[in-house]
């Protein structure tokens, strides 16, 4: 458990929350802040910071759980897609600094969906960046 954490202290149930699943690695429980209907956070029980620090066996079982919460959102709550989303440091929105993935059951009924295409997607006239970037990033994977 790490100081000053509120997904420790959820873990830990020293803060109020509605849980929704655990296992050994793994804990659930509803987002207080509901992008749409049945949102919730996935967290390893173990701390990590962010992304860059998760071990691989935390961040396996992190998935594997939120992709369960997912085909149940479908099956239960009669969603009509899901998203699964991380943030990874303050610049990438990151507010809260143990690793979560939100799961954000997705609806053609806005009244249970609130969020919104955060980017513009299809810039033109981009595709000597897109293959510059490729050919940085390529040979640098470790
Ligand atoms: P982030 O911005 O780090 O990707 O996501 C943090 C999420 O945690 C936000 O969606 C926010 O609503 C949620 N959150 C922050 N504090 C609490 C809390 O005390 N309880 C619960 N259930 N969710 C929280
Ligand atoms: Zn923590």
């Amino acid at each position: 458990m790490s100081d000053q954490c509120v997904f420790c202290e959820i873990v830990a149930g020293k803060v109020p929350h509605a849980k929704v699943f655990e296992d050994d690695m793994t804990y659930a429980f509803m987002d207080i802040n509901p992008a749409s209907d049945g949102h919730l956070l996935v967290v390893p029980k173990r701390h990590s910071k962010d992304l860059l620090e998760i071990p691989a066996d935390d961040l396996t079982a992190v998935t594997l759980t939120a992709q369960r919460i997912a085909k149940t959102a479908i099956k239960e709550l009669g969603a009509d897609g899901v998203n699964l989303l991380n943030c990874c440091g303050a610049d990438a929105w990151q507010t809260v600094f143990h690793f979560h993935l939100h799961v954000v059951p997705r609806y053609v009924d806005k009244a249970k969906d609130r969020l919104v295409l955060p980017w513009q997607p299809g810039v033109s006239g981009y595709a000597d960046t897109i293959t510059a970037l490729a050919d940085q990033l390529s040979p640098a994977l470790d």
